[in-house]
């Protein structure tokens, strides 16, 4: 019997399971692809406190080898969570664990264009995340695609930092606040380009260039340095929507106390209901639901 079982070993999870085993609680942390979360793919992290510049990758083996220094346990397999009298049983295709409580920190990912060049390029120019990745493109040219809040945030965010930066948006309008939409129309410092396909992303080594389809058919290739997806993440909350409430995009709801509609389970980082996402506030949730995790344990053993 496990006091607490996290599920996803990323920041927020990894953080989670520290805290939970420093507060002397017996924890298992279950992952279902690779240890480290969305941050072991960042080639380069500026912006996590105490390092001036790592790569994501390392930044996420230093967390590990903390974690399990502590004493956590750890396994691989896809985690689902189930009821009991006593608690809960969280399975994996290998194994069973029972538990008292549960964290849940299980991400996003990030929706992909789908287009040639696309995977092939990650990390080499094509990035998800302008707040991680824009001062690597300082004074380039860059392309932003997409249609939505985080599209023309991210132009705006780059225009800031970059030399040339292209809107190419599936539409003739953006799906945003009209505010935002009239600073992207009068910010001159942004070519909006209307009614763009993206049908490829062109490069050797590293991004080169962006290839698209205008509402006539006809084919257009861009000069850029980098290309920044911004249409949307999305969260895997599937397993447990019969036993936590989720929001409408598939968050689960839970505010700064990580607790969530079922007493016993946490939800930790970008799995939940906020506003920012990324590697600090991941942490920040992680130390949180740890704490709140170890505290319910020692309530129900009092
Ligand atoms: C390319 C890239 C660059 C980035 N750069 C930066 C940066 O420079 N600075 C910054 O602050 N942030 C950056 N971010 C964002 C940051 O990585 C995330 O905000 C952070 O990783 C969120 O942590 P998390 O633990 O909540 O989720 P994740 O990192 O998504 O980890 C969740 C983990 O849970 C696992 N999981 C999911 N479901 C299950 C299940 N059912 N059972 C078991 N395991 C499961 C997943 O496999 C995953 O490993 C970047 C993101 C990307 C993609």
């Amino acid at each position: 019997m496990y006091d607490i079982v996290v599920i996803g070993g990323g920041p927020a999870g990894l953080t989670a399971s520290l805290y939970a085993a420093r507060a002397g609680k017996k924890v298992m942390l279950l992952e279902s692809d690779a240890f480290g979360g969305q941050i072991a793919t960042a080639p380069r992290v500026e912006n996590f406190p105490s390092v001036k510049e790592t790569s994501g990758a390392a930044l996420a083996n230093n967390m590990f080898e903390q974690v399990t220094s502590c004493g956590v346990e750890f396994d691989m397999g896809r985690a689902s969570i189930h009821k009991t009298d006593g608690g809960f049983v969280v399975s994996t295709e290998y194994g069973r664990y029972e538990c008292l409580a549960v964290v849940i920190a299980s991400g996003v990912t990030h929706k992909s264009l789908d287009v040639e060049g696309e995977e092939r390029l990650v990390g080499k120019g094509v990035c998800y995340c302008a707040v991680c990745d824009g001062g690597f493109y300082k004074d380039k040219h860059v392309c932003v695609v997409g249609d939505g809040n985080s599209a023309a945030q991210y132009a705006l965010y780059l225009a800031d930092i970059c030399k040339e930066v292209h809107l190419l948006t599936m539409f003739d309008k953006l799906f945003c606040d009209k505010k935002l939409t009239d600073r992207i129309s009068s910010d001159g410092r942004i070519e909006w380009i209307k009614n763009a396909c993206v049908t490829e992303i062109v490069g050797d080594d590293c991004v080169s260039g962006a290839v698209y389809r205008d509402a006539d058919g006809a084919v257009t290739y861009l000069d850029c340095d980098a290309v920044f997806v911004a249409i949307g993440q999305e969260p895997h909350n599937e397993l447990f929507s019969e036993i936590v409430q989720s929001d409408g995009q598939g968050y689960i709801v839970a505010g700064e106390d990580c607790k969530t509609s079922c007493d016993g389970i946490f939800a930790a980082g970008d799995c939940r209901t906020k506003a920012i996402r990324q590697c600090a506030t991941a942490v920040g949730d992680g130390a949180v639901a740890g704490i709140n995790a170890a505290r319910y344990v020692d309530g129900i053993k009092r």
